[in-house]
């Protein structure tokens, strides 16, 4: 169902929310629209497709994007690490550069998208013993970076550019 971007109080971009949460927060004072969608659910409501917080969340690129295979997906943008396809978000595969067995962890830094096909064929190896390169070294991104690359994962980043907050 129709997602809605969620600005902080300066209008930098926070993420996304469902419509129901959006409306929920407009009708208890917190948020305010921004940017109506067109779709109208009551004769007096139009589903927002941009809310704004009328209290800012401080400190926000103090916070640290916790890691999750979901998140690795939507850093490396749905494509294979090593061969560059781009993967369907149902078959996204996460790859631990060192592989588990040797003791490799679930952070940022030790994981990345991967296609089924190349998953398989690393298998429990370093990507130097499997000889597969990494097309670029695997980060923790920002809170920024990520809450945009979530947008541009989602298709919103459209509304943003014609709001020119992105
Ligand atoms: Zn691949």
């Amino acid at each position: 169902m129709t997602k809605v971007i969620v600005l902080n109080n300066d209008f930098t971009v926070l993420g996304t929310t469902s419509y129901k949460r959006a409306i929920r927060l407009i009708v208890k004072g917190k948020a305010e629209t921004v940017a109506e969608s067109g779709i109208r659910i009551h004769k007096s409501m139009l589903i927002p497709s941009v809310i704004r917080l009328i209290k800012a969340i401080r400190n926000l690129w103090k916070k640290s994007v916790e890691w999750s295979k979901h998140g690795v997906a939507i850093r490396d943008g749905y494509i294979c690490q090593y061969c560059g396809v781009a993967i369907p978000k149902a078959k996204v595969t996460i790859d631990h550069v060192i592989p588990k067995a040797y003791g490799g962890k679930n952070s940022w830094e030790n994981t990345v998208c991967s296609c089924f096909k190349c998953n398989n064929m690393k298998e429990n190896r370093t990507p130097s013993e499997a000889n597969m390169a990494l097309r670029k070294k695997p980060v923790q991104p920002t809170i920024m970076e990520f809450l945009l690359q979530k947008i541009e994962s989602e298709g919103l980043e459209e509304i943003l550019k014609s709001l020119g907050i992105y």
